[in-house]
């Protein structure tokens, strides 16, 4: 048997391994050693994470032990217990997904993600606003990923965002399942006796353990295609607007590094660079944005009549669909044409403007339609079925879809996550589910309009209760009479 020390460091280089995993399988993989090797079980979810942190005791680690408890005492947690009992299925790892997951676990609640991919592959970046660096700060984000917003930087590649909320799940006793697919949620059987199952989800592959867990809350998370049944959506029509994503390889050279960056804020006014690049090129844009990550990222808005001069768009037709489907797309055109923009906005100061290469294995640059953008009508809503109540919830993309060249996607996914976890609190604490589903929605009505500048300073404060983040909160501006609706129409489907 080793020494005391060994075992100390042997325990604490598993930990790195994990820690460093610089992919989802990785990390899965890195946690599932570190578990069996010091004999943590990690579905005991409610001990874990003071069990990892008795058994990783090196002072590398301690600053992030710090981090993660002055979190854990927050009062809305109550120690962990503020949720004891509560089951959730989380549906869809993205950033917001797992965000939500955490805030759950801190709770006290038993939290299954599902997730239908094993790789976190986009290279494309989120803005992040200054309360979501200094939350994910707190998350111990620095030590995840050594160059979190370093300087000035204010964003961060969607996959890295991903990874490092992984972690900070495992290590919270999150329980992840990857590779497995959502499909619809099971209604628990009409005859009932002691051991009858709940709510449950039918997933794919069916045979997977997950089809068994019975769960008295479900968050979709999933993206702008939210699978979960009974949320009507709001459509968003706009002028028409073509979004264009381009990643390029960083060989972090000097000459790379030298480069300025271009935010959005600051080139929506800028008229005369906009101008300019129409007569020299061709290319006509309504804004661009440049963030220098892991990849130089590029997302930049174009008008029509320019992307059908240049050839990236071959027929000119009215639907959108149409116009941007694949077979109405020059590829090459569409190549050439981002990396002629970002040549220019760039002052060609970058010395090569190589593809990076996306999860398909080809050069990563992307079209897609914000003509109509989406926003579920109602944030939550409650399911009962043979005596089984279920909270249905959404969070991040499936809730508001964000439009990409303002990155809003996160910084209003994270208040929105935090929101639900509020929601969720109040359900388990048994509140009148009218009372928390009217709460919800009122707070849900503050969403789309807040702003790095209208929501509260004072990150310090912020705690999932939305009264620490919200200045001008009214929580009952709709009432509990109008969301019986929901719930009376729901139950009895
Ligand atoms: P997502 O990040 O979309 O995550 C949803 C997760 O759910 C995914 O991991 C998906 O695999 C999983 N999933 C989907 N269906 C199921 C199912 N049935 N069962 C289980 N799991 C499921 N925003 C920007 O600001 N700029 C960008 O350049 C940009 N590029 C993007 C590129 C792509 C391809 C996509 C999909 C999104 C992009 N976004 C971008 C949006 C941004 O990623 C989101 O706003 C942000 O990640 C928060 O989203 P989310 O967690 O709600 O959803």
């Amino acid at each position: 048997m080793a020494a005391p020390d060994e075992r100390t460091a042997q325990a604490s280089q598993l930990f790195e391994n994990f820690v460093q995993a610089s992919t989802c399988k990785g990390t899965l993989q890195a946690f599932s050693i570190l578990c069996r090797q010091l004999e943590l079980d990690p579905l005991d979810y409610s001990n874990f994470y003071s069990s990892l942190k008795t058994a990783i005791t090196s002072w590398k680690v301690k600053a992030l032990w710090t981090k993660l408890d002055k979190r854990a005492e927050h009062k809305v947690y109550n120690q962990g217990k503020a949720c004891q009992g509560t089951r959730c299925l989380i549906i869809g790892g993205g950033p917001c997904g797992l965000r939500t997951a955490i805030e759950l676990a801190l709770l006290g609640c038993k939290v299954v993600v599902i997730e239908k991919r094993d790789t976190f592959s986009r290279n494309n970046v989120l803005h992040l606003w200054p309360y979501t660096i200094h939350d994910l700060r707190g998350l111990g984000a620095k030590k995840f990923y050594g160059k979190f917003c370093a300087g000035s930087i204010d964003h961060i590649s969607i996959r890295q965002l991903q990874l490092m909320l992984l972690k900070v799940c495992l290590i919270l006793g999150v329980e992840i399942h990857v590779n497995i697919e959502f499909i619809k949620l099971v209604e628990p059987p009409e005859e009932q006796h002691e051991d009858s199952p709940g709510w449950r989800a039918e997933i794919r592959p069916s045979s997977h353990q997950v089809s068994e867990f019975d769960f008295d809350v479900v968050i979709g998370a999933d993206g702008r295609r939210n699978t979960l049944d009974g949320f009507s959506r709001k459509e968003f029509r706009g002028k028409l607007a073509i979004a264009i994503t381009a990643n390029f390889v960083n060989r972090n050279t000097t000459a790379e590094a030298k480069v300025e960056e271009i935010s959005g804020v600051a080139f929506i006014f800028n008229q005369k660079f906009f101008l300019e690049l129409r007569e020299e090129t061709g290319i006509d844009l309504e804004n661009i944005v440049y963030y220098k990550d892991h990849t130089h990222y590029f997302v930049m808005t174009a008008k029509k009549q320019s992307l059908l001069d240049k050839g990236v768009i071959i027929n000119d037709y009215i639907e959108t669909e149409r116009l941007l489907s694949n077979d109405n797309v020059n590829q090459e055109a569409l190549l050439s044409y981002a990396r002629e923009a970002a040549d220019f906005g760039t002052n060609y100061q970058l010395p090569s403007l190589d593809y990076a290469i996306n999860h398909y294995g080809q050069p990563d640059v992307a079209m897609f339609d914000f003509t109509c953008m989406y926003a579920s009508e109602n944030a939550a809503l409650i399911r009962e079925k043979h005596g089984h109540q279920l909270l249905v919830a959404l969070v991040g993309d499936s809730l508001l879809e964000p439009f990409w060249p303002m990155g809003t996607g996160c910084a209003r996914g994270f208040l929105a996550a935090f929101d639900t976890a509020w929601m969720v609190r109040g359900w388990a604490q048994g509140r009148s589910p009218l009372e928390i589903l009217a709460e919800r929605e009122s707070i849900y009505r503050l969403l789309p309009q807040t702003t790095t500048e209208n929501i509260s300073k004072n990150f310090e404060q912020y705690t999932i209760d939305p009264a620490t983040r919200y200045p001008n909160l009214n929580s009952s501006c709709v009432r509990p009479h109008q969301v019986i609706l929901c719930l009376c129409s729901v139950a009895d489907s």
